[in-house]
Parts: structure tokens; C-alpha cells; sequence
């Protein structure tokens, strides 16, 4: 769609400015968005000055949490809306309804946007799920189904539960309104927005900002869903084919396995015997045991994978508060670790960019408890 309103427009500016007379052109970036679904996407960049630092590398952060939503997610529910209104499965305006299973970013963005666009969001979590977060679900207009946290192969289980529950009304012919089901994890609407969008945003912005003879090293950053990594390193290793693109990924998730080893799951104890872990983590929206298809659209072009301990995105979190002024979420102090300890193997003169996914408000009660009470540290080798 026609999304993307920031476009740099000349204007003619007929009086002095800064003491020049006559006909000056200035450059604005202002056009006024036609509400918030034009606020989404062409976030800046930000040079995390404390990392560069310590590394002698530029290394550089895609302002995600600059969302009006306040993630990337933002993108993927509005490329998921507009895919399913160019497919006539669902009409602005009309009281349809978009069902997902998430206690996460996605639901906010959902939420948001369901406002905006006339839809009835309806999200579904599990019931163990903070009441921080149900309550902000709740006052963004959502409906918010509770069920029993369960496995994935239980149909109860609240991403079945969303899928189910979208069938039922669209199978009931009494029903005049239609539900559509959202599914971040499989519709690959998800990667497609990070590969036409995110990924020329950071190819664009790092071609600026990179000093003659200089390219951009490595892309860096963690997994949920999967479209983040996929859409951007499609997009980039197109273009940059030398760019080595590295997977973040916190305790107990199978992706770090999956691309070290080729398969998820330790198959330690009995030779054929795969372990299934827990994903066993304070870090939320990144780290899955399965693979989902919006992995798989990109997982061929990711070369490495860092494992970032819980203590260590925790004290990242609190470094890049005490030096850099940057209050991240988990995932983007995950991100900011495995970056750190990349550029440490490069060596200086390396440019990298990683994802700053979400801000730090939206973990108080978990991450940021520990962060906040956690000592500071000094250098960064202390991680
Ligand atoms: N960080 C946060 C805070 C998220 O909510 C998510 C999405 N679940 C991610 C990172 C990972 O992004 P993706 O789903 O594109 O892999």
C-alpha cells in the first residue's frame, strides 16, 4: 500500500532564512500522516554511542520501539490487515473481527489498529498472563479471552484457541460479521512487511550514514516469530551478500541449536533421543522451540548464533540505561549482548545493526525488576 509518508519533499521558501535573502529550497520532512497507521514504520536509526565505544566498531540500533504502537509489531498487524482486505476476508468499518493468540506486541499493535480500522480485536492469552498487560489490551478497545495455559498440541492452547474460535464464526452462517485469524507465526504477510519495508529502511539509512570504502558487517538480532530475521536478511543479503547475519537467542530456545547443529532439540542423552527444552527465560518475544514459517522464509541466510544468558541482557539493559540513556526492552538488551560480543570477535573498524524492539515500560514487573536491582557495571566485560 501507499504506507510510507516521511518522504523528504522540497519546498520553496520565499524570505530569509539564516540570514540568506531571496529564494531559498529547504528540505522538510513534514507531511501530516492521515492517522496512525501512517505513523508506522520509517523509524530511525540510532548510533548506540556506549557500544561503538567499547568496541571500536560503529554499531547502530533500528528504533522499532518508535512504533506508534511501540514495536515492530506495528508493521506486521497492519501488513496482516491490509493482506486480508485485499482478499475481501475482512472490511474496514464494518464490525469484523481479527482474533490472534498473544500476550505480546502483536496484540497491542492488533489492538490498535482494530481501533483505527473499525475491527473488534479479539486476543486471546494465557491466564497466567500479567494483568499489566491485559488491562493495556483492555483499554485499547480489545476483548480479552483467558484460557489455561497449555502445549501446543492442545487445541485449548490460546493460539489453537484463536484460530478455533475465528473458524466457528465464520463457519456459522447466522453470523453476519467475519473473523479473521491474524496467525503471526505462520502468515508470511509477517516477513514480507520486514523484506519490503524494515529491510530497505536500514539498507537506505546505513548506505548514509557508512564512510566511503566502509560496508555494513553483520545484522543481528533474535527470533519470535521469525519475520524480523527473515524479511530483513532476505532483503539485505540480496543486496550485501558478504553481510553475516547472526541469531540472538535466550536460555532454553531451539533456534541457537537449530543453527549450530541443523537441529533444535539436544540429542544428547540417547543417541535419536531429542530433548525438548523449556524455553526457560525473564526475556519475552523472542526464543520458540519449533519452527514456523516465517523462520523458514529466511533461515538459510543466517550464518550464526550467539546464546545470551538471562544475567547478561539484564546488565546490558542496565548499561545502556546508565550510559546511553536507552531504556530497551528484554529482547533488545538480548539483541545488544549478542552485538557487543560479535563486534568483539570482528575486531574494530566493523559496522553492525541490531533491532531495538520494544521500550523497557512494557517490563517493569519482570525484566526491569531485575535490571533495576542489579548492580551496574563498569565495563563491559563484566557481562
Ligand atoms: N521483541 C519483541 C518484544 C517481540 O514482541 C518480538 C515478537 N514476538 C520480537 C522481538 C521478535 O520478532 P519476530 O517475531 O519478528 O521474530
Amino acid at each position: 500500500g501507499s504506507l510510507w509518508y516521511n518522504d523528504v519533499v522540497t519546498v520553496e521558501i520565499k524570505w530569509p532564512v539564516r540570514g540568506k535573502k531571496g529564494i531559498s529550497k529547504m528540505k522538510t520532512g513534514f507531511v501530516a500522516p492521515k492517522g496512525i497507521e501512517q505513523l508506522i514504520g520509517n523509524t530511525p536509526m540510532v548510533r548506540i554511542n556506549s557500544l561503538s565505544d567499547a568496541t571500536g566498531c560503529e554499531i547502530y540500533g533500528k528504533m522499532e520501539v518508535q512504533n506508534p504502537g511501540g514495536s515492530a509489531k506495528d508493521r506486521v498487524a497492519l501488513a496482516i490487515i491490509e493482506n486480508a482486505e485485499a482478499q475481501n476476508l475482512i472490511t474496514p468499518h464494518s464490525g469484523d473481527m481479527i482474533f490472534e493468540g498473544t500476550s505480546g506486541s502483536t496484540g497491542i499493535s492488533l489492538a490498535m489498529l482494530c481501533r483505527a480500522k473499525g475491527y473488534i480485536a479479539h486476543i486471546v492469552v494465557p491466564d497466567d498472563t500479567s494483568q499489566e498487560k491485559v488491562d493495556l489490551l483492555e483499554n485499547l478497545g480489545a476483548v480479552v479471552h483467558k484460557v489455561r495455559p497449555a502445549g501446543i498440541a492442545d487445541p485449548k492452547q490460546y493460539v489453537n484457541y484463536a484460530k478455533a474460535a475465528a473458524m466457528e464464526i465464520n463457519n456459522n452462517p447466522e453470523n453476519k460479521h467475519r473473523a479473521l485469524f491474524a496467525d503471526q507465526f505462520e502468515n508470511e504477510a509477517n516477513w514480507k512487511t520486514h523484506y519490503d519495508h524494515t529491510g530497505p529502511e536500514i539498507y537506505s539509512q546505513i548506505s548514509e550514514v557508512l564512510p566511503k570504502g566502509k560496508t555494513l558487517d553483520a545484522f543481528i538480532t533474535g527470533a519470535g516469530t521469525g519475520g524480523t530475521i527473515s524479511g530483513v536478511s532476505k532483503y539485505l543479503k540480496e543486496r550485501l551478500p558478504h553481510v553475516k547475519v547472526v541469531i540472538s537467542d535466550p536460555p532454553g530456545s531451539g533456534f541457537y541449536n537449530k543453527v549450530k547443529y541443523g537441529v533444535m532439540f539436544d540429542l544428547k542423552e540417547k543417541e535419536g533421543t531429542r530433548r525438548r527444552h523449556q524455553v526457560d527465560t525473564v526475556v519475552e518475544g523472542i526464543g520458540l522451540n519449533r519452527i514456523t514459517r516465517n523462520f523458514s522464509a529466511g533461515s538459510d541466510y543466517i550464518d550464526d548464533a550467539i546464546r545470551v544468558k538471562d544475567e547478561e541482557s539484564v546488565k546490558m539493559a542496565k548499561y545502556l540505561v546508565d550510559n546511553d540513556g536507552l531504556f530497551v526492552g528484554s529482547s533488545s538488551a538480548v539483541n545488544c549482548v549478542a552485538t557487543y560480543k560479535y563486534a568483539k570477535q570482528l575486531g574494530p573498524g566493523h559496522t553492525i545493526v541490531t533491532i531495538l524492539c520494544d521500550s523497557g515500560s512494557r517490563h517493569l514487573s519482570k525484566f526491569w525488576k531485575l535490571a533495576k536491582e542489579s548492580a551496574s557495571i563498569k565495563d563491559l566485560s563484566q557481562l
